[in-house]
């Protein structure tokens, strides 16, 4: 007791500038092994159907949340609406013919269009253009002595042995160098000999996107068989497959009547982040920001659910139990000086949708949002950590960058309430696996903001039907969790925003 005076009494000068932080136990002790469970058994369940970005089972687990965080009596947190709703595109093919001297091919059976690529079009020829490998660019030129304006161009898959030789300068040959060419040439479409003819598996439906503007639009891409090429080139065509192996292919013009018809339709879809906020005193006015992604990746080709209990169910909960201690706090009366911002973000297993979303029309001054703090995947211990690793960590990441005021933080913060492993392995410059580029946080990064993310690694059910509900460690995943909570508080109570210090790097993105 005296001990206790004497040191309060020494301290009372800095206590006077150092605001004393009220002790957050009592608090963090409302997240909860069983709460966790009960939460990620409906967010992770059969009836969210795998939480698909644009879809029915993602709308669901808006749903929930948004209910949540009502109930819990946060406000909300996107001008008055719980959800910001962002664009998602969706192509879907309507009809697709191709016809030759009167031969008529079908979609799929002999060819295919590039959905997201093409556009609706329609058009008769008379000629088409044989190009080879159809590059032209300062290696090589397959377009010399050919007029491919306003043509037709086809092209037959593969590199120029001159480029797969030992020691041979290494390029890409994805389909962008040959859409440039054509683009640059002139040519209004792209027929590419390809393999795989009849397309047994081939879908109607297209990839979703979110921009549905380009800067460039390419000539439309048509992968074809053999007997589609057959049928414009006649017996030129196996010369010209032996002459690809050589790397000689002779450009030529062939007389054919050709009729192509393409017609997609682009549906506008919607989807949301579920932001509930609750109001700071002192320093309302700033902002920390929790966040995780709520949605998954849907169902397999064959209809079966992909669960998302680890990814990121995990997380989710995780926000709604985080939201629950500092909403108790504040009842109590020690609610946070800065205001906490809840956000579930959908998307992200898209591309970061949603986050990128949000931070490029964000509700809150990014300038004074102090720190995201992102959780994605908590629950499941990876197993390549070797035996003898304590099961008791966390994998943080981020923390040595933007502030140096996160890792101090962080540790001290760990070092007091959680005692948990802080494993940095995901910071190193070369991680091979990316991991800090590869959920939210990194939308915010980008912007300033100083970020840590919170991650168990990876394992043998990750983006599987098997990430399931029951196989979640709930107590490890409520003590990360708790590592979130008492994070969030120091920064949410302390006297300064954190300090933006280090420049963000990005090698190679
Ligand atoms: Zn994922």
């Amino acid at each position: 007791m005296r001990k206790l005076c004497l040191a309060m009494a020494l301290a009372a000068p800095l206590g006077m500038m150092a605001q004393k932080i009220a002790n957050p136990v009592p608090y963090a002790n409302s997240i909860s092994a069983e709460e966790l469970k009960k939460h990620l058994y409906i967010v992770a369940g059969p009836e969210m159907e795998g939480r698909e970005t644009a879809t029915e089972g993602q709308r669901k687990a808006a749903a929930y949340i948004e209910n949540y965080f009502k109930q819990l009596g946060l406000a909300p947190g996107y001008n008055g609406a719980w959800q910001q709703p962002y664009p998602v595109y969706q192509d879907s093919l309507v009809s697709a013919s191709i016809e030759i001297n009167g031969k008529k091919f079908q979609p799929f059976t002999d060819f295919y269009a590039n959905l997201s690529s093409s556009n609706s079009s329609s058009f008769m020829t008379s000629e088409v253009v044989f190009v080879g490998y159809g590059i032209s660019d300062s290696t090589r030129n397959d377009y010399k002595g050919i007029d491919a304006r306003g043509k037709v161009v086809l092209v037959l898959a593969g590199t120029p042995p001159s480029t797969q030789a030992a020691g041979a300068p290494r390029r890409g040959f994805g389909m962008s160098p040959i859409m440039e060419a054509a683009s640059k040439n002139g040519a209004i479409a792209v027929l590419q000999v390809q393999v795989g003819f009849p397309r047994r598996n081939a879908s109607n439906r297209g990839s979703q996107y979110i921009s549905g503007f380009r800067k460039t639009i390419y000539p439309n891409l048509y992968g074809i068989s053999d007997q589609v090429a057959e049928a414009i080139m006649g017996a030129d065509y196996a010369t010209a497959k032996d002459a690809m192996k050589a790397g000689n292919p002779q450009a030529k013009t062939y007389a054919a009547n050709i009729a192509v018809e393409f017609n997609k339709a682009v549906t506008k879809l919607e989807s949301s982040n579920v932001i509930g906020f609750l109001e700071g005193s002192d320093k309302k006015d700033e902002y920390v920001f929790l966040t995780a992604h709520y949605d998954h990746i849907g169902k397999t080709a064959a209809g079966v659910i992909n669960f998302g209990a680890d990814d990121d169910g995990s997380g989710t909960v995780s926000i709604l139990e985080l939201a629950e201690a500092f909403v108790k706090a504040k009842a109590a009366g020690k609610g946070p000086r800065r205001s906490i911002v809840f956000m579930t973000v959908s998307g992200e297993e898209k591309g970061l949708w949603g986050s990128e979303y949000y931070s490029d029309h964000p509700v809150y001054p990014l300038d004074k949002t102090t720190v995201d703090l992102n959780i994605d995947m908590i629950g499941r211990i990876d197993p390549k950590r070797k035996i003898g690793d304590s099961t008791n960590y966390i994998f943080v990441v981020g923390d040595d960058k933007l502030s140096s005021d996160l890792r101090p933080i962080s540790e001290a913060m760990n070092k007091k309430y959680t005692k948990m492993e802080l494993d940095y392995k995901f910071n190193e410059p070369n991680d091979p696996e990316r991991i800090y580029y590869r959920s939210d946080h990194f939308n915010f990064a980008r912007k300033g903001v100083p970020i840590i993310f919170y991650f168990n690694g990876t394992h043998a059910d990750y983006h599987r039907p098997t990430d399931t509900p029951d196989k979640i460690n709930y107590d490890l995943m409520a003590k990360r969790a708790k590592l979130v909570f008492f994070t969030a508080w120091e920064m949410a109570n302390r006297n300064d925003m954190l300090k933006r210090d280090i420049p963000l790097t990005m090698p190679g993105r």
